[in-house]
């Protein structure tokens, strides 16, 4: 496994036990984002998040972060 592959697991899942979303909100632990990034996820990378493996659920956190960063305008 690559260290960038390990960082990415490790920001994923501390992110995920973290009270503060990637766009600043308040959110609860163990919940990837806060309600109004969740919502504005296209379905897909919403059920993404679900699974259960923590590297695919990584790769999902990462490409879901990406979308709210670049399409939804909600990181700055
Ligand atoms: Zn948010």
């Amino acid at each position: 496994m690559s260290p960038l592959t390990k960082s990415l697991r490790q920001l994923a899942v501390e992110d995920l036990y973290s009270k503060t979303c990637v766009c600043g909100a308040a959110k609860l632990s163990g919940q990837s984002f806060c309600h109004p990034c969740f919502r504005a996820l296209p379905p897909r990378m919403r059920n993404a998040l679900y699974v259960a493996c923590s590297i695919t659920y990584a790769d999902a956190w990462d490409e879901a972060r990406d979308y709210l960063r670049i399409e939804a305008g909600r990181i700055r």
